[in-house]
């Protein structure tokens, strides 16, 4: 315990750990493979950090979007440990700067791309001890479609018979045997997810596009910080242009924008410089800003794990917060039609399975898949995966019709509920009680939060920016 506290007060200047994080904390010092489940922003990078410190154990860190990996490796500079990221968007020369030394860092991060992919190759000497797996749930959440590689990382961690550490703040019993089964170990799961109560949740049902709007213009007027979630960068781009044109201190944020310009939007929206900003789903992680009071979905996200991992960005500094989704008629089929649009048909499969060359994404889901199983395991998989996002969306619009308490509904699907609890008793229960963070038993539709002063710094932000970025980016 003496040696947690000297590094954690010398190294992260924090006074002291919360008993959630000691019990982690203990359990990887042990040498355990852990699955952690914990809150957005409630430390969660802590808990493996400080550990691998202390057994100075070099670490691989598994992470899942570049701007996160940036993120936590400046601030891991910033406390003079040894850390550095390797991702796609790094020129050459950095990257071959960078594996020259590689075994001078404490912390690697990386995609799971290029890890699975090159990696390897580059890191077979470097002398891993531990390999941390952030946002765990896109093993599943995203698995077969979007980031095959994940389903690789077993890989990875027998070549360098490491230590696990699995972290994410969404997950229940389907998603945690996932993890397991994915990376085939036994994982201590060790959950810390509760219930958030200071989210007050709404659902506004309006008539189309037009309602959406003349809502998302009054709310405005009384949500402080707020963040408006689309599914489309086209859409991030009509509203963000509608609200500027309204006299709004808005910016937007989507994949498509250069990489130095998304950052800039990020850093002046933590310096309270905006109000607002659209986003697609590529907005939030990593971003530590405590004081975000709205969270807006102009479209229905995908599934319950999005929607809690994007709501939970509001509020973390403990104060209330409020989470208003959108909904029209038909809102639904856009995502049901994407679903269908990029699922793989059989006849494709077998097309594959015979020496077909299919659309690049396709492609390589299924080289992936099939050097792990046959092609009937191959078909049942993906039928299997298809038919998750299906009830994902299924869920998502479950909560969008509930009757009774939102909150109730949304501890239900996410907090392992299904099977330590008696549904029946539950549904019972559910029609006496009332809680305080939600729509349905409060009869209120928003809240409305005191308005901020933004200052204004619109030139310098950037610059300032860049220039912060360069001078912790130097590689010593
Ligand atoms: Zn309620």
């Amino acid at each position: 315990m003496k040696a947690i506290n000297k590094i954690l007060q010398e190294t992260f200047g924090i006074e002291s750990l919360r008993e959630n994080q000691i019990k982690i904390v203990q359990k990887i010092l042990e040498g355990s493979d852990v699955l952690a489940l914990l809150p957005t922003g409630s430390g969660k990078s802590l808990t493996f950090q400080l550990p691998m410190l202390i057994n100075n154990k070099k670490t691989i860190v598994i992470s899942p979007l570049i701007a996160l990996m940036e993120d936590q490796v400046m601030q891991l500079k910033q406390k003079k440990i040894k850390a550095c990221c390797i991702h796609s968007q790094l020129d050459d020369m950095d990257k071959q700067l960078l594996l020259s030394h590689v075994e001078t860092y404490d912390f690697i991060y990386c995609s799971p791309e290029w890890l699975v992919t090159n990696g390897l190759n580059y890191l077979k000497h470097y002398p891993c001890e531990a390999i941390v797996i952030d946002e765990a749930h896109c093993i599943s959440e995203w698995g077969f479609e979007f980031r095959p590689h994940y389903l690789m990382i077993d890989e990875i961690v027998s070549y360098f018979d490491a230590q696990v550490i699995a972290l994410t703040a969404t997950a229940n019993d389907q998603v945690i045997s996932d993890i397991q089964h994915v990376i085939k170990r036994k994982l201590t799961v060790m959950d810390y997810l509760t219930e958030r109560e200071n989210i007050f949740l709404s659902v506004v049902n309006t008539n189309d596009d037009t309602d959406k709007l003349s809502f998302i213009l009054e709310a405005l007027k009384a949500s402080a910080a707020t963040v408006i979630y689309f599914s489309s960068k086209k859409q991030v781009e009509y509203v963000y242009r509608y609200l500027l044109e309204q006299g709004i201190m808005v910016e937007r944020y989507h994949a498509d924008m250069q990489y130095e310009e998304r950052m800039s939007v990020q850093q002046r929206f933590m310096n309270d410089e905006i109000q607002v900003i659209c986003a697609t789903n590529a907005f939030g992680m990593g971003v530590n800003k405590s004081n975000i009071r709205t969270v807006i979905h102009y479209h229905m996200p995908k599934s319950i794990f999005q929607f809690i991992q994007e709501i939970g960005r509001g509020g973390r500094d403990g104060e209330l917060s409020q989470s208003i989704l959108l909904y029209s008629p038909n809102d639904e089929i856009l995502p049901y039609r994407l679903n269908e649009l990029n699922e793989l048909s059989v006849a494709e499969i077998d097309l594959y399975f015979q020496g077909a060359v299919l659309s690049e994404e396709k492609q390589i889901l299924l080289k992936i898949l099939s050097e792990k199983y046959n092609r009937k395991e191959v078909v049942e998989k993906i039928k299997h995966h298809q038919q998750m996002k299906r009830t994902a969306l299924i869920q998502m619009m479950e909560y969008i019709h509930e009757k009774n308490c939102f909150t109730q509904k949304l501890n239900y699907f996410s907090l392992n509920m299904q099977n330590v609890t008696d549904i029946q008793s539950m549904e019972q229960e559910k029609n006496s009680l009332k809680c305080k963070s939600c729509a349905q038993c409060n009869e209120q539709v928003k809240i409305s939060f005191e308005q901020q002063n933004y200052h204004i710094q619109k030139k310098f932000g950037k610059t300032l920016l860049n220039q912060l970025f360069n001078d912790l980016y130097v590689f010593t």
